[in-house]
């Protein structure tokens, strides 16, 4: 089958590690309306890696997009029961080569990449920091040492300064050369980017719509992708939201989840209304609903800035 033939599949995949905010909604919102715009399906993916399974948040997180109209295709699939995937695909990194044990801790990632002059192959920091690739070249006695001291190593790609481009719809294009990223860490969970990767492919997701705070990290995604000869799916990076103090929306910017709005006395189509006014579909003040806001969704007319919402009345 061409791409083009291919059904569009699109995802919102949310960590269970809290309410869903106005942010998350948001995003739900686009990524339900591109999917729904290209006659796709709509998956939900719990990425309860770190967590593990929350059913309490699960099932407010879900309920909160049912509650809006978003409705979804198929079981929602939960990333803390996929190990054996994520394990299949790492193996296929070892079998080539592209890997190596790293017993670095966080502490000694930070020192080593912030000493002078310390060697550093990376045009941004990963989420564990800069890695200055102090273990990737360690002989087998070194390794067989830090074992013997009895650290875990997790695991990292040999990278090889590679350089790799990612496309956003919105955004462009994105070049930078991708760090020896972790793939497993120590405790033996898969790494969120590893995790990702796979489960989009599995799932046949062909188009990926998220926040933009991930949109420097895609060039990673994109590099595993074609080290595991998986396909790359269509990104849409969505602005972020921000609290009226300009940092990202978060709990402590007040009525910011779908109970905070409903204890208001908001309904479903006032908060759509909203985020369709953030995104340019709507005027202030205009109700909608999930339907509506479809008829409206333009996936290249999406802000350039994150959209700062006001403090509730
Ligand atoms: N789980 C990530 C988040 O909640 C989203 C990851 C993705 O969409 O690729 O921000």
């Amino acid at each position: 089958m061409t791409d083009s033939a291919r059904r569009a599949v699109g995802r919102f995949a949310p960590s269970p590690s809290g309410s869903l905010h106005l942010g998350n909604l948001r995003t739900a919102l686009v990524a339900w309306c591109a999917a729904r715009h290209a006659g796709g399906a709509f998956l939900v993916r719990m990425e309860d890696l770190t967590t593990g399974a929350v059913a309490d948040r699960e099932t407010e997180q879900l309920a909160d997009l049912a509650a809006l109209g978003l409705d979804r295709d198929g079981e929602v699939v939960r990333q803390s029961e996929r190990r054996a995937h994520y394990d299949a695909a790492i193996d296929r990194l070892v079998d080539s080569g592209r890997t190596y044990d790293c017993f670095c801790s966080r502490r000694e990632i930070r020192e080593a990449a912030a000493a002078p002059h310390a060697p550093s192959p990376v045009s941004e920091a990963s989420e564990d920091g800069t890695y200055p690739g102090t273990c990737r070249d360690l002989s087998n006695a070194d390794r067989a040492r830090r074992r013997a001291e009895g650290r875990a190593p997790a695991l990292r790609l040999r990278a090889d300064h590679m350089v790799v481009t990612a496309h956003d719809r919105r955004l462009g294009e994105l070049e930078l050369v991708v760090d020896d990223l972790v793939l497993r860490r120590a405790d033996g969970v898969a790494a969120y980017h590893l995790a990702v990767v796979v489960d989009d492919a599995l799932q046949g997701v062909t188009q990926v719509v998220r926040g933009d705070d991930l949109w420097t990290s895609t060039p990673r995604q994109v590099l595993l992708q074609q080290l595991l000869g998986l396909p790359t799916p269509e990104y849409l990076h969505v602005p972020l939201v921000l609290g009226p103090d300009g940092a990202r929306l978060a709990k402590r910017h007040g009525s910011v989840t779908l109970a905070d709005r409903f204890a208001l006395g908001e309904r479903a189509e006032d908060v759509l209304g909203l985020l369709a006014t953030s995104l340019g579909w709507a005027g202030p003040g205009e109700r909608l609903d999930a339907a509506q806001v479809l008829e409206r969704f333009d996936p290249d007319s999406l802000p350039r800035e994150p959209w700062t919402l006001v403090a509730p009345r």
